[in-house]
C-alpha cells in the first residue's frame, strides 16, 4: 500500500495517496497560518482499516514542512502499518485521533493544533461567543451552538485520556483544551482546518475586542438567526484554496 515514491497504479492507491497529499497540505496550511507552532499538532484522516496520521521520523522539520511520506497509516490497534525509510512514529496524542474517529462516525478527519490565541482568551477566562456576525459566519455559528471545552491540560496519551476528550467534544465541530490547544472535525479534511481557522479567527477578535478590559456583548439571536450557512464549497473548498496559493505565494507549497 505505501509508495515511498513512484506513482501509485491502482484507483485506491491514487485516493490513498490524494489522503496523504491532503492531510501533509492541512499541516503546512495550520503551521502557516500560525495555530500550530514548531513541531506541535497532527492531522488524521480515516481509512477502511484504520487512519492516515501526521507522524515524526528521523528528519522531523515541523509541521509547515510537512510531506506525504510523513503522513502513515496506523491500524486499528493504534500501530503503524509501515515505519517506512525514516523510522516513523505514531505522534504520542494519537488516542486523540484513534478515540475521536471512533466516537464519531460522522466525521472523517481530526486537526490537532496548539494556537496561541485560543489558548491565551480561554486562559484569560474569555468564551468564544457569537461576538461577530457576517465577518466569519462559520466561526458565528460554532459559537452560537457552544464551543465546548476540555478542561485538563495534560498530554492526551492514553485510550481513556482520548475518550475523555472525545466526550467533551462531544457532537460538536470543535473542543478547546485548556491549556493546551483544540481539536476540531470534519467530513473533509478541508472541513476540520476551515473550522480551526475559524475558531483562530474568532479567540483573536476576542482578545482584540477585549481591549479595553470588557469582554464584547454577543450579537442579538435576531442577527444570529439571519446569518446563513454559505455551504462546504465556500467555507471549505474556496478556503482551502486560498491557504494552499498562500502556501504557493510563501514557496511553502508541496
Ligand atoms: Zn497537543
Amino acid at each position: 500500500m505505501f509508495a515511498e515514491s513512484g506513482p501509485a497504479t491502482t484507483t485506491e492507491d491514487v485516493a490513498f495517496e490524494a489522503s496523504r497529499h491532503a492531510v501533509a497540505t492541512a499541516c503546512r496550511i495550520l503551521a502557516h497560518r500560525g495555530l500550530a507552532e514548531d513541531v506541535l499538532g497532527h492531522v488524521s484522516v480515516r481509512t477502511v482499516g484504520g487512519l492516515l496520521v501526521r507522524c515524526r521520523g528521523a528528519n522531523e522539520r515541523g509541521l509547515l514542512f510537512t510531506d506525504p511520506v510523513d503522513v502513515r497509516e496506523v491500524d486499528e490497534d493504534g500501530e503503524l502499518v509501515d515505519q517506512g525509510d525514516h523510522g516513523y512514529a505514531p505522534p504520542n496524542e494519537l488516542p486523540i485521533h484513534a478515540e475521536i474517529l471512533k466516537a464519531r462516525p460522522d466525521v472523517s478527519s481530526v486537526v490537532h493544533v496548539h494556537p496561541p490565541a485560543v489558548v491565551a482568551a480561554d486562559l484569560a477566562g474569555l468564551a468564544l461567543r457569537p461576538i461577530v456576525g457576517a465577518y466569519n459566519i462559520p466561526a458565528s455559528r460554532m459559537a452560537s451552538d457552544g464551543i465546548p471545552t476540555y478542561p485538563r491540560s495534560v498530554l492526551v496519551n492514553s485510550a481513556a485520556l482520548g475518550r475523555e476528550l472525545a466526550e467533551a467534544l462531544g457532537d460538536k465541530p470543535a473542543c478547546i483544551m485548556r491549556g493546551h490547544g483544540i481539536v476540531t472535525v470534519g467530513t473533509t479534511v478541508a472541513e476540520a482546518v476551515s473550522r480551526a481557522l475559524s475558531v483562530d479567527a474568532l479567540a483573536r477578535m476576542t482578545l482584540w475586542a477585549t481591549v479595553n478590559g470588557r469582554p464584547p456583548a454577543p450579537l442579538p439571536p435576531e442577527d444570529i438567526s439571519t446569518l446563513p450557512d454559505l455551504g462546504a464549497s465556500f467555507n471549505d473548498s474556496q478556503m482551502w484554496r486560498f491557504n494552499e496559493a498562500a502556501l504557493a505565494a510563501g514557496g511553502f507549497a508541496l
